[in-house]
């Protein structure tokens, strides 16, 4: 067996936060100034990034860049919307939009390497890597990165569950990447064959990892460990071996807005993540990725300094608006969360004399006085007041939707 236990793959990654907020905004005007990308520079110009120094002040002048507007601005200007630096780049990619997104020089260009190291990838490893390798950007973040920890790849890609299956066995594959479900169907066919695979860690990622279904790798003994990107900016934050939250990694500047506002949100607060790229070749300022998250700073055992991403949430088109005030089922996961004593819960918006009414419906052991305590939380987090009652057990559906809205229009 391999020594995988916990290191730091940089120095960097135990850096004072102070330190690194100042290394980052170093690194932003060396970007600036590396950068040929018109758009970039454009709105760096009108923010005053580009005169003296980079500051979250000036940065926080540029307007956000929202996701779902990328098609429709790189489809009028070239290269991608003005925020690529040509010279640079060196693959294109396409994902549904259709969003266009580019791959810079250089090795591990998307930042993949920390997040492996800490998931306890180690030079040597044979890997099978299922992500696609086809349009999108995914298996080229991993390749990325196992190139510069001194793996070996298997590029798997997606399907052929049993062909990948039995190379991997014979192959001797001690690591896989890809998205938990493939594992899940990959471990299940295996199974069938009677493949005893040798999976000892796995990175999962572009969807979300159920507890229970980590449980059921890590029973197998596959340590699993998560990691957030984007196919625009790539990687942005992994778990450490604690799995509490997601670390960002130094590579980008990470803001949780709110996403109507456009105002940070308070630490531990859902917001949208709002992403700033410090590469010149894609150096996208302030992209909004429509992914609902929160951010905790207290210290993390592993050593690691950086802030922890909670996973994504939503997202921020899941909203429901009421009385004027955007509701987020992530935010009343974050409400339910709260009181462990309710088993479930359900949210539901009605309309009753022309006006909004927000009911929470909880199935809980507690007493009549924890539907008080809920009402105080549901207002602390979302503003709004809401009208709880407590349902006979078996009243709510397991997998029901958290939020429904009841309203008819018309
Ligand atoms: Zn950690």
């Amino acid at each position: 067996m391999r020594d995988r236990s916990d290191t730091l793959y940089s120095p960097q990654e135990a850096l004072p936060p102070d330190e690194r907020a100042a290394w980052q905004l170093g690194r932003l005007r060396e970007v600036l100034r590396e950068t040929r990308a018109p758009a970039a520079l454009e709105r760096a110009r009108e923010a005053g990034l580009l005169d003296g120094p980079c500051t979250w002040e000036r940065l926080r002048t540029v307007p956000v860049l929202r996701k779902e507007d990328l098609p429709a601005l790189q489809a009028g200007r070239w290269p991608l919307g003005g925020w690529a630096s040509w010279e640079r780049v060196r693959r294109l990619f396409r994902s549904p939009g259709p969003i266009f997104e580019p791959e810079g020089p250089g090795p591990d260009y998307w930042g993949c390497a920390p997040v492996l190291h800490a998931a306890g990838f180690r030079a040597g490893d044979v890997v099978l890597n299922s992500f696609s390798y086809h349009l999108t950007p995914a298996a080229w973040m991993v390749e990325g990165g196992l190139a510069v920890l001194g793996a070996v790849v298997i590029p798997g890609g997606v399907g052929n569950t049993e062909i990948q299956a039995r190379a991997a066995f014979e192959l001797g594959a001690t690591g896989y990447a890809g998205t938990p479900s493939f594992l899940a169907a990959l471990l299940e066919r295996a199974d069938e064959l009677r493949i005893p695979l040798r999976f000892e860690v796995a990175l999962v990622s572009a969807e979300p990892l159920p507890p229970a279904l980590r449980e059921r790798f890590e029973a197998r003994g596959i340590r699993t460990q998560q990691a957030y990107g984007t196919a625009d900016v790539g990687m942005v934050a992994y778990e450490c071996p604690h799995k509490q939250g997601m670390h960002l990694l130094d590579r980008c500047l990470v803001e949780l807005l709110d996403p109507y506002t456009r105002e940070p949100v308070r630490l531990g607060e859902v917001g949208e993540v709002v992403v700033t790229l410090l590469d010149p070749t894609y150096p996208l300022l302030r992209l909004a990725t429509g992914d609902l998250s929160a951010l905790w700073e207290d210290p993390c055992p592993c050593g690691r300094t950086a802030p922890r991403l909670q996973g994504v949430l939503g997202r921020v088109a899941e909203a429901v608006k009421v009385r004027g005030v955007f509701l987020y089922p992530a935010q009343l996961r974050a409400v339910a969360s709260r009181h462990p004593e309710v088993r479930r819960y359900q949210f539901l918006v009605r309309r009753s004399a022309d006006r909004d009414e927000l009911i929470a419906r909880l199935e809980a052991a507690g007493p009549q006085e924890l539907a008080e305590r809920f009402a105080q939380t549901v207002r602390e987090v979302t503003g709004l007041r809401a009208q709880v009652e407590l349902v006979p057990d078996g009243t709510l559906e397991d997998g029901a939707p958290v939020l429904v809205d009841e309203r008819r229009w018309g």
